[in-house]
């Protein structure tokens, strides 16, 4: 603080005011979210934060749909941030629908990643042989006109694929909150996984998954149109507590996932229980 006088000094003063009204409100809200919300959507430990799922940073200038606020203890809420913004950035640089909106976050994610964690920066040396069998695989057809060398594919190494895997498994967590209106239990089954909007085989595949989903939301704001960035199908046996969902991020990707009790069917490759999500020193 330093010395002012006369009007700049009230005006300083009026600033004060409402910066503090501001955090007053702020604060009021949280904790009216929290005497509804007491207890961790992740962990069932005292909530004392709002966890946004999908992160804020997923959508264009960072403004999500509404409802999608979770209470969260501070290390469950912290302990997603690096898988956030490793999924965030595929998710606007991977737009099919090439919104330029999201370049200014691309930049900001991109260099945040190279500093931070440069294992989750894409690869952009892929040779025309690499980006042929990559296209093969995903069947991926060429235009007329287009070469396999100027295919826009790039390399992701598998920290990028743990991420997306750490951020679908708190998306199941949080969607299982929301629609089963309790937190899934540790000793429940997850499985997870992902495909590209680019995969030729993505609209057969997500059809074929959805097709048992009888239910579907469409997120958004009310004063704000915020466009299909996120919308999901879903079911849930509320009996049994197994809920599963297919989630659209805009034309990026989409993220499926599954979570049930564990059984025989809950206990092969891919499956591991929501207690090995827990941040550590809860495990
Ligand atoms: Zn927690």
């Amino acid at each position: 603080m330093i010395a002012t006088r006369g009007r700049a000094a009230n005006k300083l003063d009026s600033s004060d005011n409402e910066e503090r009204s501001l955090m007053g409100a702020k604060k009021q809200k949280l904790q009216r979210f929290l005497s509804a919300h007491s207890n961790c959507y992740f962990c069932g430990g005292a909530a004392t934060t709002i966890d946004h799922v999908p992160s804020r940073e997923c959508f264009i200038g960072r403004v999500g749909p509404e409802g999608y606020e979770f209470p969260a203890c501070k290390r469950c809420n912290n302990s997603a941030g690096p898988a956030e913004q490793t999924v965030a950035l595929y998710r606007h640089c991977t737009d099919f629908a090439e919104d330029i909106r999201g370049r200014p976050q691309v930049e900001k994610l991109l260099s945040g990643l190279r500093n931070n964690s440069p294992t989750r920066v894409p690869i952009t040396e892929v040779s025309a042989n690499q980006k042929r069998q990559l296209a093969r695989r995903s069947n991926i057809a060429l235009q007329t006109g287009d070469t396999y060398a100027g295919l826009p594919i790039v390399g992701i190494t598998p920290d990028v694929h743990h991420d997306f895997k750490v951020f679908s498994r708190r998306l199941t967590c949080a969607l299982f909150y929301r629609h089963a209106g309790k937190i899934l239990p540790a000793t429940h089954m997850i499985k997870t996984q992902w495909i590209q909007f680019a995969h030729g085989r993505a609209e057969k595949i997500v059809a074929d998954i959805t097709a048992d989903m009888p239910h579907l939301t469409q997120t958004g704001r009310v004063n704000t149109n915020i466009g299909q960035q996120f919308s999901y199908r879903w079911y849930l046996d509320a009996e049994t507590e197994t809920f599963l969902f297919a989630a659209q991020f805009a034309m990026a990707f989409f993220i499926f996932g599954l979570t049930a009790r564990f059984a025989l069917e809950t206990s092969g490759e891919g499956w591991e229980s929501h207690q090995s999500d827990y941040p550590e020193p809860f495990r």
